[in-house]
């Protein structure tokens, strides 16, 4: 009787394991991964031959026997000892349960605006009064800022990677950049109150608010959203973008009053970034900024109507680094490419946020295993066409400890390609497709160390050390047939 119950539960087991194997392999085939596709078939194979075998086995008699029925039982101990040693939780990382505050090892300085490689590009005029104060301070800056405005600025002659073909692109690029533009003065990134309530504010609980304003970014279109306490070490020393020819705030020092920040990812669709380095990538870059500057301006407006203070951080106004602030509100955490990495998208998201001094419910920081599994994935690094991405451990840089991102070559390489590139983000394993199999494997890939092990080596089995850059929707084509990793170093 007992073999009986056993031979039918390891028949349901071996049909469920199938099941899988056959889920990935649509996933994959999904995902045009012809690689990842051919050994998904083969697993999937493999697996049925395994049911086939079994019922076979069945059919004979054989788990009737003393041998059929010891080999039964030890299948189970095996089984069960592997899926136990793949999906058991082993002991947190406490540093990533701190959020930043556990990658902090010295002393942080606040970071200026002004310093950061577009407000040098777009804000700093040559021959203005600004341009000579900040050179005075960076002469170092000098020569390689203007050699990358005589290029055209961060990304150069825009999607020049791409054959002529490649133009309707260029211009999708660009016509997303409309819409931050036109939320980039104070009135629209700070909105005030609307007459209607009368500068009242609106009497809501903790959990009221939480809920109302999480819901309400959601509803957006928000993918993600978390809240955190403002550590003010993320806050923008001085101001460096300027947009509206308000060059009086150009240097004026950041005091932001707010305590809260409310901070929401966006997805980026998975076919636009496999493309990457090419210019549906961008495309989709600028479309989830656009994305972004209209839910943190209507989140903002929302809670101005509320009777609070809020400002919207985007693409054209950012008091706050939001990589830092996406980790604390427990959005993810930051891996070796220097992105916030989620559990559900990887690095495929784009940020946007809310400060505020409405009262709110903070989330906490989380770990998903992604320090660890970038210490044995290193893909991003050594797929980076610049070499702009460590390859060895984390190290202190302005007081936190941390995978420090070579920005100038990076940008040197946006420059050169004329996109954002986004190669890193295409080739992380945590940034594949949101189907259910990468969900599941993205599942046990944060329960322990040895399961990261496993799946980042059959990572590299299934889709490649350097998986190749795929062709777009038809209608962001870029007039090339891709099929390298796109290194033009
Ligand atoms: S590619 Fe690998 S090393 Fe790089 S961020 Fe993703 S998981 Fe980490
Ligand atoms: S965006 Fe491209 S160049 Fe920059 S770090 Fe990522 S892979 Fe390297």
């Amino acid at each position: 009787m007992i073999i009986t119950i056993l031979v039918w539960v390891g028949a349901l087991l071996l049909v469920f394991q199938a099941a899988i194997g056959l889920s990935f392999l649509i996933s994959c085939i999904w995902e045009k991964e012809e690689r990842a596709s051919l050994f998904a078939a083969l697993q999937f194979l493999g697996m049925l031959g395994l049911v086939l075998f079994f019922f076979y086995l069945k059919a004979i008699d054989f788990f009737e026997t003393t041998t059929g029925a010891s080999l039964l039982v030890a299948g189970f101990v095996v089984a069960g000892g592997a899926v136990f040693f793949l999906v058991r939780r082993t002991a947190p990382n406490q540093k990533a349960l701190q959020g930043t505050r556990g990658l902090i090892v010295g002393e942080v300085e606040r970071f200026d605006e002004r310093a950061q490689v577009f407000a040098r590009n777009r804000s700093i005029p040559p021959g203005s009064e600004q341009y000579g104060r900040f050179y005075k301070d960076h002469p170092e800056l000098e020569e390689y800022d203007s050699a990358r405005r005589n290029r055209g600025g961060p990304l150069g002659h825009v999607g020049s990677i791409d054959s002529s073909s490649g133009t309707p692109n260029v211009a999708a690029t660009l016509a997303a950049l409309s819409i931050p533009l036109h939320l980039s003065r104070p009135e629209q990134y700070h909105p005030q109150q609307h007459p209607e309530f009368k500068g009242n504010k609106v009497d809501l609980s903790l959990q009221e608010a939480t809920q109302r304003v999480k819901g309400y970014a959601l509803m957006l279109g928000a993918d993600m959203v978390g809240i955190t306490e403002i550590n003010p070490f993320w806050v923008y020393s001085h101001r460096g973008e300027i947009f509206n020819e308000n060059w009086e705030d150009w240097g004026t020092e950041i005091e932001l009053t707010h305590k809260y920040a409310v901070v929401i990812a966006e997805e980026m669709d998975f076919r636009m970034v496999s493309t990457g380095p090419h210019t549906p990538t961008v495309i989709e870059s600028m479309r989830n900024y656009a994305k972004g500057a209209f839910i943190s301006t209507q989140l903002a407006a929302f809670i101005a109507n509320l009777g609070y203070s809020a400002t919207a951080n985007h693409l054209r106004h950012y008091d706050t680094m939001l990589v830092p602030l996406a980790v604390d509100a427990g959005l993810g955490e930051t891996g070796r490419l220097g992105y916030l990495v989620t559990k559900t998208y990887g690095p495929r998201i784009r940020l946007s946020a809310i400060t505020t001094n409405l009262p709110l419910i903070p989330d906490k920081p989380i770990d998903n295993g992604v320090e660890d599994f970038c210490k044995i994935c290193k893909k991003c690094a050594t797929c980076c066409p610049s070499k702009s991405i460590p390859l060895d451990g984390q190290e202190p840089f302005n007081g936190t400890l941390r995978w420090k991102l070579n920005e100038e070559t990076c940008f040197e390489y946006w420059g050169k390609v004329g996109t954002d590139c986004c190669v890193c983000m295409r080739v992380c394993p945590w940034g594949h497709a949101t189907t259910l199999p990468h969900l599941l494997i993205k599942w046990i890939v944060s329960r322990n160390s040895i399961s990261r092990r496993i799946f980042s080596a059959m990572d590299d089995i299934f889709y490649g050390k350097k998986p190749r850059s795929k062709d777009a929707p038809a209608w962001a084509g870029f007039g090339k047939k891709t099929g390298s990793n796109e290194s033009t170093t």
